[in-house]
């Protein structure tokens, strides 16, 4: 749909993670009106970092990597404004019991302060009403209306909708549409097709260890499949984290265990690595679908005749450089 300069389309992007906000903000410049909606009270999505008053770790992605020009571009334009910095970790690789240095020449860029600093930047040039969690979609001769759990029937109505949300979550958002979507079969398949891994993290201090080998590490054949030292990534602050993901092997078996028992599975395996442990101070989270996705990509979902669009890293390759591609192309695409 050709945006016209009379009558603006009005399109609602339901998520503000990377890939809702690229999304948007493309087209917002190319001439749609957009409103986007957040159930959480930032933005940023899986790009996070947690805060206290005394430590902060990123706790979902780690780092980024760029290959396409396009991104290339976004990135050094984040990196002009101070939103984001190369981390140049000495990375190792821990392998049948023996730990050697990484020969991985890829470039690794952070969000600065904090991952959410990129989202957050693009969010700022948008209309976003955040705690607002979609529910509920109907499709009518007006358009679309939407439903939240904390408000209720919106008042707005829209020519379009952009899901820019996990594909578990789309799937459920599919099974409450209301109204006539020529499309919602195919739609289904699609969300339904993707098949999306959990992942176990563990940020936690260990005040009996000054020093490790390595700022972050490639773990195989553990529970653990990647470590990371926050205070090694530029303009970090505060007491020093380590951040610990489980594999997505072991995490989805052991997806409902306590938090608990998940800690002190993690913390043994740390042990095996070669870290103390002792008096050491965790915090877990659960990310129910961390990675994975359609195989082979198809980059974005778009049906011009219902007016509705998926965008998102599990339509794209996973990982967030494929997210932002994804939010970008969808756009394009609407406005051809
Ligand atoms: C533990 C972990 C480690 C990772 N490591 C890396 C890495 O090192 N490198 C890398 O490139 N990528 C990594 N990733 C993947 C990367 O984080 C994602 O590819 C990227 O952030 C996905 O962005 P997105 O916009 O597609 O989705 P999301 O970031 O998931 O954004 C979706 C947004 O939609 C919101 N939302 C969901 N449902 C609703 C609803 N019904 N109504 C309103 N809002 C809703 C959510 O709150 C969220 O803000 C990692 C992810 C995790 C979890």
């Amino acid at each position: 749909m050709q945006a016209e300069s009379n009558k603006k389309p009005c399109v609602a992007v339901i998520g503000a993670g990377i890939s809702g906000a690229a999304c948007a903000l493309q087209l917002q410049s190319l001439g749609f009106e957009v409103q986007v909606y957040e159930k959480s009270r930032g933005a940023s999505g899986r790009l996070s970092t947690r805060r206290t008053d005394t430590w902060s770790a990123d706790h979902g992605a780690q780092y980024f990597t760029a290959r396409d020009p396009l991104f290339i571009e976004e990135v050094n334009r984040w990196i002009e404004l101070g939103l984001v910095a190369q981390w140049q970790p000495k990375l190792g690789v821990y392998k049948e019991g023996s730990w050697s240095e990484s020969l991985s020449k890829d470039k690794r860029f952070v969000g600065i302060p904090e991952m959410t600093a990129p989202t957050k930047h693009l969010a700022k040039q948008l209309s976003v009403q955040y705690e607002t969690t979609i529910c509920g979609m109907e499709k009518s001769t007006q358009g679309w209306a939407l439903s939240s759990l904390e408000h209720g029937l919106l008042v707005k109505q829209f020519d379009m909708v952009v899901l820019a949300i996990p594909s578990p979550q789309v799937e459920t958002l599919l099974k409450n549409i209301s109204g006539q979507v020529s499309n919602l079969d195919k739609a289904s398949k699609i969300a339904n097709d993707s098949k999306m891994k959990s992942c176990w993290t563990m940020m936690v201090h260990f005040p009996h260890q000054s020093s490790f080998q390595f700022d972050a590490a490639f773990i195989n054949q553990e529970a653990i499949a990647w470590i990371a030292r926050n205070s090694t990534k530029p303009k970090r602050a505060g007491l020093d984290y380590w951040t610990v993901h489980a594999s997505p092997e072991w995490s989805d078996v052991n997806l409902e265990l306590a938090k608990e028992d998940v800690s002190a599975e993690l913390l043994a395996c740390m042990e095996k690595l070669g870290f103390n442990t002792l008096d050491a101070q965790v915090t877990m989270h659960r990310w129910r679908y961390a990675s994975g996705g359609l195989e082979p990509m198809i980059e974005y979902h778009y049906s011009p005749v219902d007016g509705l669009g998926f965008c998102g890293d599990w339509l794209h390759g996973g990982r967030v450089e494929g997210a932002w591609l994804s939010g970008i192309k969808l756009a394009n695409r609407i406005n051809t």
